[in-house]
């Protein structure tokens, strides 16, 4: 699939190795028509890679980096609930779904000739770029606020990356980030502004559907902070739905954490996107002040009919450990998922609706 990125006025952009922002607004992707051959694609091997007509990378490049990502289990949740199904991305290779995006990412920074690459995250983004690039032989320098524990650096040091700790907060580290790619001649492997990244995390749709037997779900109930799930689960379902092979998307319920939640605001009052404070929340991995891709993501929930809640942060504990007695063993960014979906359901889920949780992180990392 040959990719070409618009801004938000509509023009083209062929993707470049160093133009990682257009004058207007953000890169997205503009997809033509895709095929999915479901006779292929059945007996191809279980990873992400088998809907290769969908994604942007040639198979030589994919085969030679990929660590088996994708097809992760889709089981029931429990005998009390058959309608209710668990999305198991936190068994990707890296310990979470962002395995998906960075494979994408990091392959086409390989077909583009890349040697460094720059990234900013102090998570898992971090982690799967620093593994991806190992695997694709890439020099791989990561930005980080310099309060981030070494505990979190340290599978990250392990993959071989270059550590740089910035002084001040998320969004400072980022911009050192951007100003140290702007100066030397590195790649920006950012999971928030290449818009590669949402053609990884899109299999994560795919995968449902196959799983389903060709059926999409009524709700999806996963985590919202920059985004990079949420978009690329919308733009699969819609790669779907263009090519004729569901009639529907499903409602993409995205939660936030009550202590940082500037899209569940927006959402519900119907307002631009501003940033917010950061009051603390136990899901780190969601408490996004000031994401760049509000605006895109405000529509996507719109457009599959879905809405943003928010995880009550008293109940992040004890959801995780009772993810944990169903054998779920996440992080707790992943918990609150299950808990903000524990206060939905009992208003606005019904019994014979077909929901599905996605558990994005391992709890095995912290
Ligand atoms: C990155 C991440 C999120 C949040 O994803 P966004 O791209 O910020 O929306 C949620 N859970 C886990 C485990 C993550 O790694």
């Amino acid at each position: 699939m040959k990719t070409i990125f618009v801004d938000s006025k509509g023009v083209e952009y062929v993707p470049d190795k160093n133009n990682w922002k257009p004058a207007d607004g953000l890169f997205q992707v503009k997809h033509g028509a895709i095929r999915f051959p479901l006779k292929m694609i059945s007996v191809r091997p279980a990873t992400m890679w088998r809907y290769q007509e969908a994604l942007p990378v040639s198979e030589k490049i994919s085969s030679s980096l990929s660590l088996g990502e994708g097809m992760t289990p889709l089981v029931p949740f429990d005998d009390q609930e058959p309608n209710l199904w668990v999305k198991m991305d936190y068994l990707m290779p890296t310990g979470s779904f962002k395995d998906r995006g960075a494979a994408v990412l990091i392959a086409k920074a390989k077909e583009l000739g890349v040697t460094s690459v720059i990234a900013d995250s102090s998570g898992n983004a971090a982690t799967s770029i620093a593994a991806y690039s190992a695997r694709a032989g890439i020099e791989c320098h990561v930005f980080v606020p310099d309060s981030v524990s070494e505990k979190k650096l340290a599978q990250v040091k392990a993959h071989g990356a270059i550590v740089h700790k910035i002084a001040g907060t998320r969004e400072e580290t980022a911009v050192a980030a951007q100003s140290a790619v702007e100066e030397t001649d590195a790649f920006y492997a950012s999971h928030v502004y290449n818009p590669f990244f949402h053609e990884g995390t899109k299999t994560f749709s795919f995968e449902i559907w196959e799983q389903l037997q060709f059926k999409v779900p009524d709700q999806i109930i996963l985590p919202v902070g920059n985004g990079t799930l949420l978009l690329g689960a919308y733009i699969g379902f819609t790669n779907l739905l263009n090519a004729g092979m569901i009639d529907k998307l499903p409602k993409l319920v995205a939660v936030q954490a009550e202590n940082c939640a500037p899209l569940a605001h927006a959402f519900t009052s119907s307002s631009p996107v501003t940033s917010v404070e950061n009051e603390g929340t136990a899901a780190e991995g969601i408490a996004i002040a000031d994401p760049a891709r509000g605006e895109q993501i405000i529509q996507a929930v719109h457009a599959s009919k879905g809405t943003i809640i928010t995880a009550p942060e008293e109940d992040i504990d004890e959801a995780k450990a009772e993810l944990a007695k169903k054998g779920f063993y996440v992080e707790p960014t992943t918990a609150a998922t299950y808990a903000a979906y524990k206060k939905y359901k009992i208003k606005h889920v019904t019994e014979s609706e077909r929901v599905v949780i996605a558990l994005c992180g391992s709890g095995l990392k912290k």
